[in-house]
């Protein structure tokens, strides 16, 4: 899938051809049902903006979402909606996503009006207790007659998580689901969310800026930068093995969470201006191992071993890119 987002207020010379971000550039992505897929990269690489675009809040620039083979987008009415709402999208502050004038029953009550018409009274009031009971938190009526602001960022995001259990989802996308809540609660809400993914044989896509978690929790992890899927692979062949210079640039600034649970990474210089992204390798500005083909030519993704792939002129099989591949394992 590709997004390109228009730039506004940059006036045009007559003639010119319009400015775009190129947020999410040819990326190609499976997710896997009973499994979770880290989407690992800095702020502004693309993450969310294509996590939104599988759930169908952006229309694509061009390429295609398929769930189960078929194109969620060439479908209309409700067999579009029916996809929509197999697909569930989980945000990073979960007080941003509630009415706060709403109790957390009514908001319940609301999605699963919409998800189930076919509940209500007694049997309404059934499947919102046990909504409740798959988050954890019981007793529910503890809970349902608050107010967000009256709860933690935790039991918020665990409510989230059951207004979107209310639709049935078979992929849940969950956009940096921990990043703004207590380090101490973090463990708790991923387990969650993993005892879930089983449980229902969902496919979960998990972004996160912290490759460190992704290693923990995900099955496959793939590296995003600039807007392009860089590595992609078993999560412990990215981390452990990592074969594009930017995930070993990630890993070599990321904190060690055994000495510092904080998961920030460390200031590695910035991203480049996705309105003007450089030709050839995205990355070669900032690239120790930079040849010259790297300016001019982007790399195609080179297939290593075991299921792994690298976005990476390494990886050509030719003399220069073998020699340079040694430098770097040096
Ligand atoms: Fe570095 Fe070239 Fe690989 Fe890009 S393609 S990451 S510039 S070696
Ligand atoms: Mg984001």
């Amino acid at each position: 899938v590709t997004k390109h987002f228009p730039v506004r207020g940059v006036r045009l010379r007559r003639g010119a051809a319009p400015r775009v971000v190129h947020a999410v550039e040819n990326v190609s992505l499976s997710l896997y049902a009973g499994r979770i897929t880290a989407l690992v990269g800095e702020s502004g690489s693309g993450k969310s903006t294509l996590a939104r675009l599988l759930a169908q809040l952006y229309p694509l620039t061009s390429g295609e979402v398929r769930l189960h083979g078929q194109a969620v987008h060439s479908q209309r009415g409700r067999a579009f909606r029916d996809h929509v709402r197999k697909v569930q999208l989980i945000l990073q502050d979960p007080f941003a996503s509630f009415n706060p004038v709403a109790t957390i029953a009514s908001t319940l009550k609301r999605a699963v009006a919409i998800h189930q018409p076919g509940k209500r009274g007694k049997d309404q009031a059934a499947v919102i207790d046990d909504l409740l009971q798959q988050i954890n938190l019981v007793p529910a009526r503890q809970f349902t007659e608050k107010y967000p602001h009256e709860l933690s960022g935790g039991q918020l995001q665990r409510i989230s998580i059951a207004r979107a259990l209310a639709a049935s989802p078979e992929v849940f996308l969950a956009d940096e689901p921990v990043s703004s809540l207590d380090v101490s609660i973090r463990l708790g809400i991923l387990n969650l969310l993993r005892r879930l993914t089983e449980e229902r044989n969902a496919a979960m896509l998990y972004v996160t800026h912290d490759i460190a978690s992704a290693r923990y929790f995900a099955a496959d992890t793939a590296v995003m930068y600039a807007g392009e899927v860089v590595e992609t692979g078993p999560s412990e062949a990215v981390t452990q093995q990592a074969a594009h210079p930017y995930t070993q640039l990630l890993i070599d600034s990321a904190p060690d969470p055994a000495r510092d649970g904080s998961g920030r990474v460390r200031d590695i210089g910035q991203p480049p201006s996705l309105i003007d992204p450089p030709a050839g390798c995205r990355f070669h500005p900032r690239c120790p191992f930079a040849m010259e083909r790297c300016g001019s030519q982007a790399p195609p993704s080179f297939d290593l071993t075991g299921g792994h792939t690298a976005r990476c002129w390494l990886y050509a099989d030719d003399a220069e890119a073998r020699e340079r591949r040694a430098d770097n394992a040096r």
